[in-house]
């Protein structure tokens, strides 16, 4: 399967130290065989081993990973992406009830999702209604019956053979049952047609759905984008559901929807039970393509290290543009905590020497944090207000004399030149670092 293909590929990179571009070159081209090979559509691979190579040859790279690592990293990156990024959830509207329409082909598994999207909701304290408009097999309903009974759903199954009719009725059922959701369960055709297209087309203007959900059986392969674009075109939808992923799929489908049609898988349903219904995570996905648990929590954590790096220049960057008195008395208090004046200064080189010429003054910080004190809010932040009546004021407040207030800005002015010199470059770094 898929991910033993791709690993048997990462094992193969794994000896080598430097990887030369002939390694990238058949890294790549077995890759692109093993996604094909997957039933994933040819177009999004073509498009997926391009990206993916381009940014193994610019050596975009984590320091602390082998080179092989970084090619199962920009593996994985670029799977998650594939597989849609953002986590997708089932957002209903405020409009009660609100309305979720099932589409997709006969087989695809519309009803057993139905059904588990019902159990979904009763868990999370709706009460839905399921909505039985296949009119074409008798036996869907009862179908759909039998599901609701077995998690104590109520199921609208009117009679009749108009599904717009019985679309319609069920949400009024609704209405006279209190329940908030509506699942609508439509016919599918074993193929795409103009006729189940057209009825599909006619319940969503009935009951104009808050959201429509494809239904889609994960081991159809390549043929899954020609029906979900049909479906795309004609009715349109909101997200997938992809069904059956328990089986044997070959994984091709979930990999090139997202891609091909725009849509999100929002669930995957994997089992006959009503509580199979799992939200879709890509990166968990991309995670269990990939198969390596070892090589992937590595990866993970040294994305991590780069993320600190990341913050702690940003915390740098936020002190040299931005320092103020506050950070000052923070400073103050930083210092004091690791000992005060006195230790930091006889760690530092001559720092001894400084000591015994007693050059060193432990009450400074708390004769500057008065004075501090003694500052309105507006000067803390803004020192460049501190004018010749200002400072006179604060040191009348805080009982020293003008000078040393006048002191005390010198120092805060001299401080902020030292750290401006100690991050000349943190500015320009900012996009680089952890690369090559
Ligand atoms: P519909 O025609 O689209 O309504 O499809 P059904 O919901 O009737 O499902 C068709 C068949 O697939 C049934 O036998 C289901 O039990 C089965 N099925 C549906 N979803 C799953 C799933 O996630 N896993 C497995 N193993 N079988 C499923
Ligand atoms: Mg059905």
């Amino acid at each position: 399967n898929l991910s033993e293909r791709l690993q048997g590929i990462f094992s193969g990179l794994r000896g080598k130290g430097r990887l030369t571009e002939d390694d990238i070159n058949d890294a790549m081209r077995e890759i692109r065989m093993a996604l094909l090979e997957a039933d994933v559509n040819f177009k999004v691979v073509k498009s997926f081993v391009a990206r993916t190579k381009e940014r193994c040859l610019n050596a975009e790279v984590l320091d602390s990973l082998t080179p092989a690592q970084n090619v199962v990293k920009i593996v994985m990156d670029e799977l998650t992406e594939l597989l849609g990024r953002t986590d997708s959830k089932l957002v209903l509207t405020s409009r009660i009830p609100n309305v979720i329409m099932l589409v997709g082909l006969q087989g695809s598994g519309k009803t057993t999702a139905a059904a588990k999207l019902a159990y979904r909701l009763q868990q999370e304290n709706h009460s839905p209604l399921l909505v039985a408009c296949d009119v074409y097999r008798p036996a869907a309903a009862d179908q759909l019956q039998t599901l609701g009974g077995e998690i104590g759903v109520r199921v609208y199954r009117g009679d009749g053979q108009d599904p717009v009719k019985i679309a319609t009725e069920g949400i009024q059922d609704a209405v006279d049952n209190l329940r908030d959701v509506v699942i609508i369960d439509t016919a599918g055709r074993l193929h795409v047609d103009d006729e189940m297209m057209d009825e599909a087309e006619a319940i969503k203007r009935a009951t104009k759905p808050d959201q429509i959900l494809m239904v889609v059986d994960a081991m159809t392969g390549q043929d899954v984008v020609n029906v979900a674009s049909a479906f795309a075109e004609r009715v349109d939808f909101d997200g997938v559901i992809m069904s059956k992923m328990d089986g044997d799929a070959r994984g091709g489908g979930a990999l090139s929807i997202k891609q091909v049609t725009g849509k999100p898988i929002k669930f995957i349903s994997s089992g006959e039970k009503p509580d199979s219904l799992e939200e879709f995570h890509p990166d968990r996905m991309a995670k269990r393509i990939l198969g390596m648990g070892d090589v992937v929590s590595l990866i993970e954590s040294a994305v991590k290290v780069q993320q600190e790096e990341i913050e702690q220049e940003q915390t740098e960057r936020m002190m040299r543009a931005q320092l103020n008195l506050n950070d000052f008395v923070d400073m103050n208090r930083q210092i004091r905590k690791m000992g005060g004046i006195s230790k930091l200064v006889s760690a530092l080189p001559g720092g001894d020497k400084a000591m015994a010429k007693g050059e060193v003054d432990e009450g400074a910080l708390d004769h500057m944090e008065v004075i501090i004190n003694s500052m309105t809010k507006a000067e803390r932040e803004k020192p460049d207000l501190l004018n010749g009546s200002r400072r006179a004021r604060i040191a009348a407040g805080a009982g020293v004399t003008v000078s040393d207030v006048n002191q005390l800005i010198k120092k805060f002015n001299e401080t902020k030149k030292m750290m401006k010199k100690m991050m000349p470059a943190a500015e320009e770094m900012g996009g680089k670092k952890g690369k090559k």
